[in-house]
This record gives C-alpha cells, sequence and structure tokens, in this order.
C-alpha cells in the first residue's frame, strides 16, 4: 500500500516518537521518583506510612541493603526492611504485597492485624533494628540518635547537674508554631520534680542542649490522657520545609500524617524522594505526585478542627 520510503519514514517516526516518550517519562520527577505503593493488609496503613518514611531515608536505606544475609529467625526486622526495601527498589509493580514478610513472629510487636501508634512502631522498628545489629560502632547508630544533655540547677546549693541520654526522637509539645514547640521543649519551663545530687533537694531542669542527628524524627504530641481516656489533639501547627536548628540546617522529607481519633483513625505519609523537586502522597497503594510543599502544608498544618494533621516529621541533615 505504501512506498518503502514512506514505510521508512513512518518506521522512523515512531522510533523517534519512542525515545521522545521514554526521555518524556522518565526524565521528569513523577516517572522517575515516584514511590512504590504498599498494600493495605488490614489495618497496616500506619506501618505502611514508618516503612515508606524509613524506605525514602537514604542512610537507612544504604544500611538496610547492604547487611549481608540477615537471617530471618535472629534478624526478623532487619530481614523484613531488606526484602520490603528490595522489592520497592525493583519498581516492577505499583504496589507490593508485605503479608507474608510481616507473619513472621519475630515482627509480632510490629504488626498484629490491629491498628497500632505510628509513632510507637517506628521505635519499636529502629530499636529492634539496632538490638539486631548489635554492634554500637555500626553507622545505623548514628542516622537517628539525637544527643540530648539535660541541666539540672538548684536552687539550694546552686550545684548543676547535667545528665545525658539519647533519644530516637523528639516529642514536642504542640504550639501554633514548631519553632516554638522547640525553643519550648529546648528551655523547658521550670519543673520541680527533678533531684539535686548534692543536697537532694529539688532541682530545677533549666536548660536541654541538642546534638542533633543526621535524620531528626520530630513527634507532635498529638495524643494525651484527658478525662480518664486518651484523645487527639488537632491543634493548627506550622512548620516549615528547611529548619534551622542549634546551627544546623535540616530539610523536611517527610511527614507522616493520621487522620481520626486516638481509637481509629488512617494514616498516610507524604514523601519528598532524594533528587525529586516534587511531594508524593503515599496512601497504601495508591501513589501520586502533590507538587510543592506550598501545595500541601495547609492539610499537614490542619485547621484546628479537623482531624487530619501531621504526626511525625522527618527532617534530613543539610551538609
Ligand atoms: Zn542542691
Amino acid at each position: 500500500m505504501f512506498s518503502k520510503k514512506v514505510r521508512s519514514l513512518f518506521s522512523h517516526l515512531a522510533v523517534s516518537i519512542y525515545v521522545y516518550l521514554h526521555i518524556l517519562l522518565f526524565s521528569t520527577s513523577t516517572f522517575a521518583h515516584k514511590p512504590v505503593g504498599i498494600c493495605n493488609i488490614g489495618n497496616s496503613c500506619y506501618l505502611n506510612s514508618i516503612i515508606q518514611a524509613l524506605y525514602a531515608n537514604e542512610h537507612l536505606k544504604t544500611v538496610i541493603l547492604t547487611v549481608p544475609n540477615p537471617d530471618p529467625l535472629t534478624q526478623p526486622t532487619i530481614y523484613l526492611l531488606q526484602q520490603i526495601f528490595q522489592s520497592l527498589e525493583r519498581k516492577d509493580t505499583a504496589c507490593i504485597n508485605i503479608s507474608h514478610l510481616v507473619q513472621n513472629p519475630g515482627n509480632g510487636d510490629i504488626y498484629n492485624g490491629l491498628q497500632q501508634d505510628a509513632s510507637e512502631t517506628l521505635q519499636i522498628i529502629l530499636n529492634t533494628a539496632f538490638f539486631e545489629i548489635n554492634n554500637p560502632a555500626h553507622p545505623i547508630n548514628f542516622i537517628f540518635n539525637i544527643e540530648l544533655e539535660t541541666t539540672i540547677h538548684c536552687p539550694h546549693c546552686g550545684q548543676e547537674t547535667k545528665k545525658n541520654e539519647t533519644a530516637l526522637t523528639l516529642p514536642l509539645p504542640l504550639s501554633p508554631r514548631l519553632s516554638t514547640s522547640l525553643t519550648n521543649f529546648l528551655a523547658p519551663p521550670a519543673i520541680s520534680d527533678y533531684y539535686c545530687e548534692f543536697c537532694w533537694n529539688y532541682g530545677v531542669l533549666s536548660r536541654i542542649n541538642l546534638t542533633p542527628s543526621q535524620t531528626l524524627i520530630l513527634t507532635l504530641n498529638r495524643f494525651e490522657y484527658k478525662s480518664g481516656k486518651m484523645i487527639k489533639r488537632n491543634d493548627k501547627m506550622e512548620f516549615p520545609e528547611e529548619l534551622n536548628i542549634c546551627g544546623h540546617t535540616y530539610k523536611l522529607k517527610c511527614i507522616i500524617m493520621h487522620h481520626g481519633g486516638y481509637y481509629s483513625g488512617h494514616y498516610y505519609a507524604f514523601i519528598k524522594p532524594l533528587n525529586s523537586t516534587t511531594w508524593f502522597l503515599c496512601n497504601d497503594s495508591s501513589v501520586r505526585n502533590v507538587g510543592s510543599f506550598n501545595d500541601i502544608k495547609q492539610s499537614c498544618f490542619g485547621d484546628g478542627k479537623s482531624s487530619l494533621n501531621a504526626y511525625i516529621l522527618f527532617f534530613d541533615l543539610v551538609l
């Protein structure tokens, strides 16, 4: 029907269009950086959100993917994370199923079919991973651990006592702005339930010095005990995409959102993958590009009335 010349022209055109579309699709952040979804296996939205947050952490991803042959019996959490990270890395499916991995009895504290608190589960996963690696010099110990030096001043004898501890997350009191919460956390109001080591009178907690970690996890204290039961506080709280703390600059990389009350609710995560210019909403199996931080921030801050608001923030140190 067509001459050889026309057929050749068509085939060149088809190849050119294919190459053009390929470059277009994979050079844009949407396709190159779009995370893979994680199927909900029954009340697992809290776990799916945490896994997306941990996988988006380049330091942790490198550490987990390079643990040589973790044993599913003695290192169930490392094994679980490595298997999931490998699946997410392959990007050969729109949504991965983790049910066979979380059924390992060694991971009973991470998933048991019931909705759990994302912040508590996050700490269980990280603490178990540290325990399973069992090497204080291993890089995994330096990603999240925040060093806190608490100073207690004694008004009776004038002495100061210092206490050093490490924390995986900073539990921040709610206030209209994150900077105020951090200031309140680091310079707490006088609390007189600390004993002075010198005269055994009550001392006063005067300040907390903080040596920040590579990744700073901030948990907003939205859940509290009131009138005999746990409630969720939906105060509006604004936070920046870039944070300066103790002379260090941090960039926001992940926001775990919570919608609902203490006893029931739904979690999802906003993720900004490495080198991506846009944010992605990871809601179990559904993943989509949601644009810039300005496009999502109002829903993250909350409006003070709705029960949809940010719960855990992950900031990465800018070197
Ligand atoms: Zn004293």
